[in-house]
């Protein structure tokens, strides 16, 4: 029998959510297709995460292997490096009806744009994440909020299936860590993620080459885009129960004023966060005239995750995002109005 508590909010997956991906995966026939799928705008844990278990796939024998997400076929520069890059796919290309199909750091269906309709066609669905707000949309659902990264689900299932780490398949493990502890920096950065990091290590993957080409580089044209994107930051020292919010935007005007593509704004979150007298920080992203992508953080005052929940997105208590429509005061007024609703009890 299943213990009742396993598996609930707050905990891990059950022992017999982890049987059954097992099982999924060992009882593949020789000629399966597998489908890999992670979110829209895709961040290094999203990527490595999937690349890394791809490799691992691939390890156990699995040929007809193909990775994909939503929107634009476009690996953003941090991640151009990854190993299993070759695994990718445009979303028209994605096996149309896979015996499985495996979702990567999605809390939601919608996260899946237009790859939804594989949670049906496909022979099973299977959803790793670690989102809280996790909707267990798959068949199997590895979800565990206590995990500081999707990553972390994924080596535990590589684990159990028997794959051995190799470089390639750390590489991508390592990457989505790093990305979701902000570098080993966040609340979540328990010792069994430190252990985690020190096996992905000693398969000889090199930390700081990688964190130089995935957190420390940046065209000349992003450096001064970042200097004009954040000289216009707004401090509002009474916003959030009187916690303060820092907020700034950045329009597509901007991106082209310096050559840039759109992804090059999700690194401004951590500059603008910084800011002493705020608790919570936005970056409002222009994505078409009227239509911005926001980036939420909060230091510990404010669940943001609700802010964003309000809004029609979702995240992690301190680190949210939401899709806005209008202007970008209006998307500003929108979130002001959600932010003491949101105030956590001391
Ligand atoms: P970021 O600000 O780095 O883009 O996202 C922070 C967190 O919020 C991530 O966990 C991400 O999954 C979530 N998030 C960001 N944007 C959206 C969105 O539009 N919808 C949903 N559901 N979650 C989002
Ligand atoms: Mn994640």
């Amino acid at each position: 029998m299943t213990d009742p508590a396993a598996g609930a909010a707050g905990t891990g997956p059950a022992e017999a959510d982890w049987a059954a991906a097992v099982a999924a995966v060992r009882d593949l026939p020789a000629d399966a297709q597998v489908q890999l799928i992670c979110h829209v705008n895709p961040d290094g844990d999203a990527l490595g995460s999937m690349l890394g278990f791809g490799l691992g796939l691939r390890q156990l024998g699995v040929r007809q292997l193909r990775a994909t997400f939503p929107g634009p076929p476009e690996v953003p520069e941090p991640f151009r490096a990854l190993p299993g890059l070759d695994l990718l796919v445009p979303e028209e290309d994605a096996y149309p009806a896979p015996h499985l199909v495996v979702c990567f750091d999605a809390a939601s269906e919608s996260r899946l744009g237009g790859l939804v309709d594989r949670l049906a066609t496909a022979g099973t669905a299977l959803v790793l994440d670690h989102h809280a707000s996790n909707t267990r949309f798959g068949g199997i659902n590895l979800v565990d909020p206590r995990a500081a990264a999707t990553s972390v689900v994924a080596e535990e299932l590589l684990a159990r299936l028997g794959v051995r780490l190799d470089a390639g398949i750390a590489e991508g493990l390592y990457v989505a860590l790093t990305t979701d502890t902000g570098s080993f920096r966040f609340e979540a950065t328990t010792p069994a993620v430190h252990e985690l990091a020190a096996r992905l290590l000693a398969t000889g993957i090199r930390p700081g080459d990688i964190s130089r080409q995935v957190f420390d580089t940046r065209p000349f044209g992003a450096v001064r885009l970042f200097g004009e994107v954040m000289c216009r930051a707004r401090l509002e020292p009474t916003a959030a129960g009187g916690n303060g919010l820092v907020w700034t935007y950045a329009t597509l005007d901007d991106l082209a004023r310096h050559d840039q593509r759109p992804y090059v704004l999700e690194a401004l979150i951590d500059s603008v966060r910084c800011t002493a007298e705020a608790d919570v920080s936005c970056v409002v992203k222009q994505v078409r005239s009227d239509e911005w992508a926001v980036s939420m953080r909060s230091k510990g005052a404010v669940d943001v995750s609700r802010v964003a929940v309000a809004l029609g997105g979702g995240g992690h208590t301190f680190a949210a995002g939401f899709t806005g429509r209008g202007s970008a005061d209006d998307v500003m007024a929108s979130i002001r109005a959600e932010l003491d609703k949101a105030l956590i009890e001391a």
